[in-house]
């Protein structure tokens, strides 16, 4: 397998869980949040870990976030930070940026802003639940 070298910026419950899976599968991850107390508990999960407000374009080009394959911006409830962020990353360049959408408005934003890839993690997770109900072997559970 091919080792790329990605980011997490948000270390809430969506963001650590994409970390570690990257992580336990052998690749090179950085993990990104606001909040020291989140960096600290994500610290298991990553490969390194930094305290950063991904809102300043300072604080990207400190971190060297021109290196990173692929950036997946975690903020959720902060819109405008959420907005900001990717709306930063793609003007440093960042090919491929995946970023959380509360809600369609937000994510018709993140999609103008120049985000590659949109997740809504309830809507998609409800439908993978409906979808594995109605897999053949689940029918009569
Ligand atoms: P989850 O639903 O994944 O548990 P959450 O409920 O903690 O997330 P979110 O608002 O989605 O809340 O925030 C995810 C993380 O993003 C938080 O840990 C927060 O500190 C971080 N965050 C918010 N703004 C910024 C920012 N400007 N720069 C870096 N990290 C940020």
């Amino acid at each position: 397998m091919t080792i790329k070298q990605y980011a997490v910026i948000g270390l809430g419950r969506f963001g650590t869980s994409v970390a570690r899976r990257l992580h336990e599968a052998g690749q090179e991850i950085l993990g990104i949040d606001i909040n020291e107390e989140r960096v600290e508990d994500a610290e298991p999960y990553v490969t390194h870990a930094v305290v950063a407000d991904t809102t300043e374009e300072k604080a990207l080009k400190s971190i060297g976030i021109g290196n990173f394959d692929c950036v997946i911006v975690a903020i959720g409830n902060d819109m405008q930070s959420s907005i900001l962020t990717v709306s930063l990353l793609k003007e440093l360049g960042i090919k491929k940026v995946i970023a959380k959408a509360l809600g369609k408005r937000h994510g018709q934003v993140l999609d103008k802003v120049g985000a590659d890839w949109i997740i809504y993690p309830e809507r998609d997770m409800g439908e993978r639940v409906a979808n594995q109900l109605l897999s053949p072997n689940m029918l009569n559970y």
